[in-house]
């Protein structure tokens, strides 16, 4: 099983279009919690810029999340004009083989954005997709991923940020 993945950057707002040229990707799957929204729901209008900027360079943006919360999910995916699929239980391929078939691109021209090694990251691995880890918005976190949090510590203090 891959665990690690293949870049980590501090937050979303660093994948570049340059970024995404140089690594072939024309898709992004993005995990929702801890990645686009914080604990509270909030996104920050710097999240929504950079939505809208890869959106316009022709780079297709989809929601990938495991939560049941789709009035959430709903919401974002209105205000970000993405489609989404809810309840995708990450780390299992179902949801990400969903997306890709919506999305109608190769599994190497599609990378996974989220915050958690143990969902995001090694769902994407499993699909042969690329696979970006960020950190995670909120230190404060839901009861069931806090767990899961010195793992990913150990794991991400072996890994280098990448350029922009
Ligand atoms: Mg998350």
């Amino acid at each position: 099983m891959k665990i690690y993945p293949d870049a980590y950057l501090k937050q979303v707002e660093d994948i570049s279009i340059e970024f995404l040229n140089k690594h072939k990707i024309k898709a992004l799957l993005l995990d929702v919690d801890n990645t686009l929204v914080d604990y509270t729901k909030k996104m920050t209008d710097s999240v929504r810029k950079w939505a809208k900027d890869l959106k316009g360079q022709g780079v297709k943006l989809y929601i990938l999340s495991n939560t049941n919360d789709k009035t959430k999910i709903e919401n974002i995916s209105k205000e970000l004009g993405i489609k989404y699929h809810n309840f995708a239980m990450k780390p299992l391929k179902k949801g990400y083989k969903k997306a890709q078939k919506d999305l109608g691109e190769k599994s190497e021209n599609i990378a996974i954005v989220g915050d958690q090694i143990f969902t995001d990251i090694i769902g994407g691995n499993r699909c042969h997709m690329f696979t970006i880890l960020v950190d995670p918005i909120n230190e404060k976190d839901f009861w069931y991923t806090l767990w899961k949090r010195p793992i990913e510590k150990r794991i991400k203090s072996k890994l280098k940020i990448n350029e922009k």
